[in-house]
Formats: C-alpha cells, sequence, structure tokens
C-alpha cells in the first residue's frame, strides 16, 4: 500500500511568486510615493533586499531592523529626499501582504499532492504577511498548518525550527517525512541540521555545490512523479 507522506512544504519561491509580489509592491510604492522609475527602484530593492535577508538568516541583523534600514539604504542610493522610511516601509509589507502572486501551476500540484499526504507550510517571514498571502491566495486550504518563523521564534535552517513543527505535528519518526523547498541555505540546510530528508524544488536550476538535497526536481511535473514514486517505496 502507499505511503501517507508528511511533506514540510516552503512559501516563497516554492509555491508563492515571491520575485514578482516583491517587484508589484516596489513598483506600487514608487508609483504611489512618486519615487522615480518603478523598474529600476525594484531591481535595486531586490538586490538589497536579499542581502538583508541573508544577514538576518546569519543572526547578523534582526527582522524589525530590516524593515527600515533597507529604505534607508535605497532611498540613499538614488538619492530621494523627505520621505519617512516608517511609512514607506510599513506601506511596502502592506502591497505584499495583499499580493496574490503565484508559480503557474502550484495550485493544481497543491490540490494533487493534498489528497493522500498530510501538507504543513513551513515559512521564514513575517506573521501577518505571510498569513494575509497564503489566505487572499487561497493555498491555505491545502495545508494542514502553516508554521512562520516569526511566530514560532525560530527560522530555518536552525533545528529548533523543525523540532517546534515536529513537535506540533506530534511526529516521532522521520521515515515519511520530507522537506520541500527552494532554498539550500534555509531548507535543504535545515533538513541536513534536523535529520530529516530532502527535496529541492529547483526552478532557476541553481548550481548546487556545499549542501546538497537528497532529492532535486525542476518543476512541479517532476515533483508530483517524484513523490509518487517515494509513496511506493518500503519503510526502511
Ligand atoms: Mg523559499
Amino acid at each position: 500500500m502507499a505511503r501517507r507522506l508528511t511533506l514540510l512544504i516552503d512559501a516563497d519561491d516554492t509555491i508563492l511568486d515571491f520575485n514578482r509580489s516583491e517587484y508589484e509592491a516596489v513598483c506600487k510604492l514608487a508609483q504611489d510615493y512618486s519615487l522615480g522609475d518603478g523598474q529600476a527602484i525594484a531591481l535595486e530593492f531586490k538586490r538589497i533586499n536579499r542581502r538583508m535577508w541573508d544577514m538576518f538568516e546569519r543572526g547578523e541583523i534582526t527582522r524589525e531592523e530590516i524593515f527600515y534600514t533597507r529604505f534607508y539604504e535605497l532611498f540613499d542610493k538614488f538619492s530621494i529626499k523627505g520621505q519617512d522610511v516608517v511609512e514607506v516601509g510599513d506601506a511596502y509589507r502592506e502591497n505584499v501582504a495583499k499580493s496574490t502572486c503565484i508559480i503557474r501551476g502550484a495550485r493544481a500540484f497543491l490540490a494533487r499532492v493534498s489528497k493522500d499526504n498530510d501538507l504543513y507550510c513551513i515559512t521564514n517571514g513575517v506573521t501577518r504577511t505571510q498569513k494575509l498571502r497564503m489566505k487572499n491566495t487561497r493555498l491555505d486550504r491545502y495545508f494542514k498548518k502553516l508554521y512562520i518563523s516569526q511566530e514560532i521564534g525560530f527560522q530555518k535552517p536552525n533545528k529548533d525550527f523543525f523540532d517546534y513543527v515536529l513537535n506540533d505535528i506530534g511526529k516521532t519518526d522521520k521515515d515519511d517525512l520530507y522537506i520541500i523547498g527552494d532554498s539550500l541555505s534555509s531548507d535543504i540546510q535545515g533538513g541536513i541540521n534536523s535529520g530529516i530528508s530532502t527535496i529541492l524544488f529547483n526552478r532557476e536550476n541553481k548550481p548546487i555545490k556545499e549542501v546538497v538535497p537528497d532529492y532535486a526536481v525542476k518543476n512541479y511535473r517532476e515533483l508530483i512523479d517524484l513523490i509518487d514514486r517515494l509513496k511506493q517505496k518500503e519503510k526502511a
């Protein structure tokens, strides 16, 4: 008989299209606050934002520092004066929260695999923003529960994050358990830290170097096939 798997699935850039949400959120901001060329500002913001979240992952900066520091840097870069970074920062998060950009095929994928597996969403992010995005996209219905780092108090890839999730689910064995995500540094490293099998959702075909997943797929079709194969595997 096929196994029922417990799948811990990352949100951003695994099912939600963060790149597009971020881009559209900044373009709207540029328009609402007359900041200038939305496209150029969005590209620069993306660079700054990535760097800051990487710093956050390494524990070098707090989440609250990111919220406003990224706009100080952005405004400095474009010589934008007279803007209130707190107001703009809050407006940006609000724009992202309202965004409904999902990766093409994500809904069909979740509908299919949630039928005979247990799905939990695991995400590093801001509680309010992530909850709203999952609700507005109506992807929340496929998950038994949503685990958000800010709410839990630990973040991926820390073992504490996964210990919390497994404890909350009430899962003691890791046989039927898999982490699915696009990030080597948070999802795959998190699996390695906590002894959980990992599947890299590698849409962008990024090179795999030091952090090596157990499996890697390029699209939802491959992911569904892999999950079907894993379901047939005998218990070790
Ligand atoms: Mg991700």
